[in-house]
């Protein structure tokens, strides 16, 4: 079987793809057929803060597995509320309707808020430029990033876009047929960008004043990624409506909507469903995940891991002048260079080290949170190579 020319024969190209194709991963390592090993700098895009085939995520699948795969949603799944309880006792007294990815996630969030909407006429949507929400059309429509929108006009009416980290424009944009404002809490896709505590509170303040929802897109953000069980939980805000997925499920597809119970009791029965939303294979990953975060003081090693990478990072601007900043906040974290990144993540990825790099130039790290000190200095070294290249 030859697996690239079977690619170019039955897959859609949507993705540009890097070689080897691998089988295999275990903590931050992945590997390929031949057995070489690559240490992962992103393991399954962003959903791997346990990394790759955490010991209790494994057999958790493996047991629920071998016990009940699948459950329709009309019937009652002993999984669910178990989940929603280490959930809602996380982050906000609220309710849950699971779904499958961050999209969806985001999709639904839309809909609960129009439906809170709908006797008040608030049905607009507020997003910001960079913001990246999913690929569905509502996701899509809400992600204010030209180059992911234009093939695919008209989007769903009702959107504005203004700069992130801005309240001027955020106040100047909301009116009274505002439904929401949806942000991310770190803008992930966008060059990790991180906005000031005074934002936060003042957009938090400011959807108050005008009677609009504040919905925060936690899909990158959530589930320990910044230290905190929740992103928002930095800026000591509270949203009205929450979308999670990603590190939710450990890579097993599992999204949630988490909203307020006075907002999540106006969906009747009928508004939203999902067949496969919630089912007991991937709610059995997602309770391992969340207790294996609580049991492995996982929030207390991301922030450790910051800490880390803020040394390198400022090593690295001192040494090369192609380093122009660097950020993070927990274990998501961006060193922004002045040129393109890609130069060094194929550098990286010839000496085994798998970096990703957002927004043209701005190298994004989403690690394990148990990555070591040895894998770290390792995969830092290897990339201090590709930037001094430059
Ligand atoms: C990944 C991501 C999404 C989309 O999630 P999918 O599971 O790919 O649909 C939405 N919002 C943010 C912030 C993300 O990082």
């Amino acid at each position: 079987m030859n697996v690239y020319e079977n690619y170019d024969k039955y897959i859609m190209k949507t993705y540009t793809r890097v070689k080897p194709a691998f089988v295999k991963g275990q903590g931050s390592w992945v590997f390929d057929a031949e057995g070489n090993k690559y240490l992962d700098f992103f393991p399954g895009w962003g959903t791997g803060l346990l990394g790759h085939c955490h010991p209790k995520v494994v057999t958790a699948i493996q047991e629920q597995a071998a016990r009940l795969i699948h459950l329709p949603n009309n019937y009652y799944n002993v999984l669910q509320p178990e989940l929603a309880e280490l959930v809602i006792k996380r982050s906000f007294p609220g309710k849950i309707f699971f779904c499958n990815s961050g999209a969806e996630a985001i999709e639904g969030s839309m809909k609960v808020a129009r439906n809170w909407g709908k006797d008040k006429g608030r049905y607009k949507f507020v997003t910001t430029f960079n913001s990246f929400h999913g690929r569905t059309f509502g996701a899509l429509t809400a992600t204010a990033q030209e180059k992911y929108q234009s093939p695919f006009k008209p989007l769903v009416p009702g959107f504005s876009y203004v700069p992130y980290d801005d309240l001027e424009a955020m106040d100047k944009a909301i009116d009274s047929e505002t439904a929401a404002v949806i942000l991310e809490p770190v803008q992930g896709e966008g060059g990790v960008n991180i906005p000031s505590k005074e934002f936060m509170r003042g957009l938090r303040e400011l959807c108050d004043k005008k009677g609009c929802l504040l919905v925060c897109d936690e899909v990158q953000t959530g589930v320990g990624r910044c230290g905190y069980w929740f992103g928002h939980q930095h800026f000591g805000i509270t949203p009205d409506i929450m979308a999670v997925a990603k590190i939710a499920g450990s890579g097993a597809p599992i999204g949630m909507i988490v909203a307020k119970p006075e907002i999540a009791d106006l969906m009747q029965p009928g508004y939203h469903g999902s067949t496969y939303g919630g089912n007991p294979l991937v709610c059995a990953a997602a309770i391992a995940t969340f207790k294996a975060i609580e049991e492995e003081d996982i929030l207390g090693k991301a922030k450790a891991l910051k800490e880390k990478f803020d040394g390198y990072a400022k090593r690295f601007k001192e040494k090369y002048d192609v380093v122009k900043d660097y950020r993070g906040l927990g274990a998501i974290y961006g060193i922004e260079l002045k040129v393109p990144g890609a130069p060094v993540c194929a550098y990286a990825l010839e000496k085994g080290v798998l970096a990703n790099c957002t927004h043209n130039v701005v190298l994004r790290f989403l690690p394990s949170a148990l990555m070591t000190e040895e894998e770290l200095d390792f995969g830092m070294g290897v990339l201090e190579e590709g930037i001094a290249k430059l």
